[in-house]
């Protein structure tokens, strides 16, 4: 694990999902950028001193030729040192989790996917909605044709964690994710808007091909965007929108989901994620809930019969089962079944920064439409 030591807040949690259906160990850990805090956040964990490092590269490049050395790492730094970490972990043939987004660049994101052309090494990038069973069924009955041609995708993610300057009272997670050296040029564009984005694609199917978009910073003195909206064209002739913002006061982790096909309609809110709405055209909606959804994808991530809930937790441990799933397939020399690879991967990690791109390049350009790249 590189990251996630004392006081991180996506560490604890990447832990937790990692052990759900006890599919991995911790075993080494650079896991402060802080030598000292990332020991005692070692040892705290129970990781022998000499598997606590002091920083990645010696980290990296001990396990990688250590007997019995960590095979998986999982980054889970700020974002602008994703790439330099992956990029380590490829060179010395581990295989990678990332947290999102992929790179601060698309240039950097373009010479991960050329990087791991030449490798055998699996790389998982977790957005972690992508996990749930409601949006894996969700997935499956778009692709089965259930709601017709999609003509109308919308998806929105509002927060209010950013509503004030938190940033300036010494809070670190508002800290580098309003630093544009820390969090590269999107705030939260970058931190939340490449989820919604991820999530439209990952049910839909579809690619977005044009986007016209513009960011705004409300807070004074803020660095970096803190609200995007973007207008989208996506492939096959679907028209949709995509609003994220942190300084949506009352909204707490309001990701929100709805597709419009020809034949039937889907609605999701992460808020409630045990429960998926699909609406036929001129039928009564009807509420899928979690344990009686009878696709493949959805079994495969559903831990708890219905009515116990799962959650966002749960989610996550999706993409590390998924995951361990794709590690063992290669092992062995089978296909990892389509449940598995259903997870998102460096391709998916590439496109958000394509988003980011080419939401920034359309506000520049002055709110004009500009194709993905
Ligand atoms: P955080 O500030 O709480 O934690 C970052 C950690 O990285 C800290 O432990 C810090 O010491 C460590 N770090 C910094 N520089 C380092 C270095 N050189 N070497 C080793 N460790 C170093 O941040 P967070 O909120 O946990 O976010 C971390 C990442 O997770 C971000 O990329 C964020 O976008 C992502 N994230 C994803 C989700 C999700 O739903 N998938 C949710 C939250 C955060």
């Amino acid at each position: 694990m590189v990251g996630g030591g004392e006081g991180s807040f996506i560490g604890a949690a990447h832990r937790i999902a990692a052990r759900l259906d006890d599919r991995f160990e911790l075993v080494a850990g650079a896991l402060s950028s802080d030598p000292a805090r990332a020991l005692a956040s070692g040892v705290a964990l129970g990781l022998p001193g000499d598997r606590c490092y002091g920083g990645f590269e010696q980290m990296v490049a001990c396990e990688a030729q250590r007997q019995g050395g960590a095979e998986v790492v999982a980054i889970l730094t700020p974002n602008h040192l994703h790439a330099p970490v992956a990029t380590a972990c490829l060179q010395h043939g581990l295989d990678v989790i990332c947290e999102k987004p992929l790179a601060i660049s698309l240039a950097e994101a373009e010479a991960l996917v050329r990087l791991s052309a030449t490798k055998r090494c699996l790389f998982a990038v977790t957005h972690t909605y992508a996990g749930y069973p409601a949006i894996r069924h969700a997935r499956e009955l778009v692709a089965s044709g259930a709601l017709g041609d999609l003509r109308v995708v919308q998806v929105e993610y509002a927060q209010d964690w950013l509503a004030t300057d938190l940033e300036q009272t010494g809070h670190k997670q508002a800290g580098w994710r309003t630093d544009p050296d820390r969090a590269g040029p999107a705030g939260a564009l970058g931190d939340i808007g490449t989820h919604a984005f991820h999530l439209l694609c990952y049910v839909s199917g579809l690619a977005v091909e044009e986007i016209c978009a513009e960011v705004h910073t409300f807070v004074p003195g803020r660095q970096l965007d803190d609200h995007v909206q973007a207008m989208l064209r996506l492939q096959g002739g679907a028209r949709g929108m995509l609003w994220a913002s942190q300084v949506a006061s009352g909204e707490h982790n309001a990701l929100r989901l709805r597709l419009y096909g020809s034949r039937a309609s889907i609605r999701f809110d992460q808020e409630v994620p045990d429960m998926l709405w699909f609406a036929p055209l001129g039928e009564p909606a009807q509420c899928l809930r979690r344990g009686a959804l009878n696709s493949e994808s959805a079994a495969a991530a559903t831990r708890l019969p219905p009515g116990h809930p799962e959650g966002w937790y749960e989610a996550l441990a999706q993409l590390y089962r998924d995951f361990a799933e794709l590690w063992h397939a290669r092992a062995e020399g089978r296909v990892a079944p389509p449940w598995a690879l259903a997870t998102p991967q460096l391709h998916d990690g590439r496109q958000g920064l394509a988003f980011i791109d080419a939401v920034l390049r359309s506000h520049s350009a002055g709110q004009r439409w500009v194709r993905l790249k």
